[in-house]
């Protein structure tokens, strides 16, 4: 049984691209007898807004797509994430990082984000922090994230591999994304951790999303091989490109589902755009 999803987060209005993703899910699901779900990935409560998730399911509808409800959202199981993250600290993969937000925004994805931008690597300036200088900080308040140790982990695990639909066989090569953030100071959730465990406790055997995402999947590979989680199959497929080529992400002004809806636009033209 194929089993797909559509996970955005509702951090803005959708646009071609997101339609792009959706359908693509829903058609492998379909075309295989398969099941096409949709999950609400609202971790960061700064960025998400419940506006925008309403605007998610009244775009995805206006599209013509159906998915089976009821609707897992990701805010109502922090739980699950917490339990995850405290099983791999229990295997002492995990550290604790001091560095300053604005490094951490400067050198790696912003934390607990899909790292649709890779950036340079975290140099690992924490990683052999000793235990009496860690003590101290964590007493004195001092915010840190919690960070993978990736070569710690490989060690842990063995090589890996994980099957792209379009691309074929992959070796994880996790130490690409250097070590991540896998959770904040009471803030127990990642957008790493939470798909990871929410495509397994889903049963998602067909991950189907952006090339954007390509890289991070490195990483889910070697989580779901340290929680003993089943490796799904993977479909990264293209983006939707705007008349200068640009990714829409960066620019949805104009592209948004909701304002070609009202600039007259049918979903049947959107979806013939596409190539549906
Ligand atoms: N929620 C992620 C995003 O908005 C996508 C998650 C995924 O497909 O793995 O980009």
């Amino acid at each position: 049984m194929t089993v797909t999803r559509f996970a955005p987060s509702p951090t803005g209005r959708l646009h071609l691209g997101h339609a792009f993703s959706a359908l693509f899910a829903q058609r492998a699901a379909h075309a295989a007898g398969g099941r096409f779900l949709l999950r609400i990935e609202d971790t960061d409560r700064g960025r998400c807004r419940p506006e925008f998730e309403a605007g998610i399911y009244e775009d995805l509808a206006w599209l013509g797509l159906d998915w089976e409800k009821p609707v897992r959202r990701q805010s109502e199981h922090m739980a699950d994430y917490a339990a995850a993250l405290a099983r791999l600290e229990g295997m002492g993969l995990l550290y604790k990082c001091f560095c300053t937000r604005a490094e951490i925004m400067r050198e790696i994805e912003a934390a607990g984000g899909a790292p649709h931008e890779s950036g340079a690597l975290y140099p690992g300036t924490c990683r052999h922090r000793a235990a009496d200088d860690v003590a101290t900080r964590v007493a004195s308040g001092a915010p840190y994230a919690l960070r993978l140790d990736v070569r710690k982990a490989l060690e842990v695990t063995g090589p890996l591999e994980w099957i792209d639909r379009a691309a074929g066989r992959q070796r994880a090569a996790p130490e690409r994304l250097g070590d991540v953030v896998l959770a904040r100071k009471e803030f127990p959730a990642s957008y790493h951790l939470a798909v990871v465990h929410d495509d397994r406790l889903q049963q998602i055997d067909l991950v189907t999303r952006g090339v954007d995402l390509f890289e991070a999947t490195h990483i889910h590979r070697l989580l779901q091989a340290l929680l003993g989680y089943a490796a799904p199959a993977y479909w990264h497929h293209r983006l939707v490109l705007d008349e200068k080529g640009q990714r829409l992400a960066k620019r949805a002004g104009g592209m948004a589902l909701k304002e070609l809806r009202e600039a007259g636009k049918t979903a049947a033209s959107i979806l013939k755009e596409l190539d549906f």
